[in-house]
């Protein structure tokens, strides 16, 4: 039967990661990658505490060095949409089936790797406004902004990143938080406050983004007061979070309030034989440093049950 012992949904860094272990372990494996949602790490303009990269690297460049690594151990990529998983009832042990718009592959075992996506305000003039004037990533629009006025949204290590790419392009940035600090680390914080280009508007909510035919305000409220102001700008950048992929999964594994994937330390979910890894499961440190652990970790674990289903087997108890 053309079944592959594990296939790797997500080519990330948790994905990637495991497609080295897998293949590095001889598995029979499969990586599909989607390109309809680029993954987080691809727009980061520069990573700087991957270890071993000093000087920071390309979030691009990067993974690109992750998929030539693959590509050493003749690791399998298809560039397919899932659409469905299921399982088979015919024998003692699940066989996975991952359907995509253009296959049907079956697998022993499978890695969730696929990752989160940008979480919406959800205010009016948002989705008018999408790439007229409101983007969720500086390094694939910030060019559009030379000399433009451009607040950011956000409060967390992405918002301030933003901030800092943007303010080495636009006239002026304004960064809006909800709160009175900053989630985002310490270095992040000290750069924005020490970059005259970057003002900080405290305690403030987007309730509106206006405009004829692109962006050209932000309506403001102030949480304490409710004092409502309008500020005047040519781009809204938004980076408030992430919200996981697991659309796919719902139902199939068993998922925490925020959709995240619940696993235990080796990475297995509550289903048998799939494994889950990277910023789609819940954890405390997303980081691509923590995705490629738990990468290595799922493709492990995978390899341990395939083999202990192929002994069985061959012990004839199954
Ligand atoms: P995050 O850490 O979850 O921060 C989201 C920010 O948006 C918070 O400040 C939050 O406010 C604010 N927010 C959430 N919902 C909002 C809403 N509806 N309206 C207004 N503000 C809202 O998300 P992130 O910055 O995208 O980072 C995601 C993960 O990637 C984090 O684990 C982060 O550490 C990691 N990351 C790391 C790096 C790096 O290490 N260089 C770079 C980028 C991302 P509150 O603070 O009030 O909750």
């Amino acid at each position: 039967m053309d079944i592959y012992d594990v296939i790797i949904i997500g080519g990330g860094p948790a994905g990637l990661t495991a497609g080295i272990y897998v293949s590095r372990a001889r598995m029979k494996s499969l990586l599909i990658e989607s390109y309809t949602i680029p993954g987080q790490a691809l727009l980061v303009e520069k990573i700087e505490n991957y270890p071993g990269f000093p000087e920071g690297i390309n979030g691009f460049e990067l993974i690109e060095k992750f998929k030539q690594h693959c590509r050493m151990y003749s690791l399998e990529i298809v560039n397919e949409t899932v659409e469905s998983i299921s399982k088979s009832h015919s024998t003692a042990f699940p066989i996975w089936h991952v359907k995509t718009g253009k296959n049907i592959y079956k697998s022993l075992s499978i890695i969730i790797a696929t990752g989160s996506q940008h979480r919406k305000l959800g205010i009016p003039g948002e989705e008018k406004f999408f790439q007229k004037g409101v983007s969720y990533c500086a390094v694939c629009d910030g060019v559009i902004f030379k000399n433009k006025d451009v607040v950011v949204v956000g409060g967390g290590d992405s918002a301030a990143e933003e901030a800092l790419f943007l303010a080495k392009l636009a006239k002026s940035v304004i960064l809006i938080h909800r709160r009175d600090k900053l989630r985002a680390a310490q270095v992040l914080q000290e750069r924005l406050f020490s970059n005259d280009k970057i003002k900080i508007l405290f305690n403030t909510i987007v309730t509106e983004i206006t405009g004829k035919d692109k962006v050209e305000e932000v309506n403001v409220k102030n949480v304490y007061n409710n004092s409502e102001s309008i500020i005047p700008c040519d781009g809204v950048f938004i980076s408030i979070g992430l919200v996981p992929n697991t659309m796919l999964v719902k139902g199939l594994v068993a998922l925490d309030e925020e959709s995240y994937i619940i696993t235990d330390e080796n990475m297995k979910t509550s289903a048998d034989g799939i494994y889950a890894c990277g910023d789609c499961r819940r954890k405390p440190l997303r980081q691509i440093i923590t995705a490629c652990s738990d990468g290595a970790i799922a493709a492990f674990s995978a390899g341990q049950y395939v083999e202990k289903i192929k002994s069985s087997f061959l012990a004839g108890s199954v």
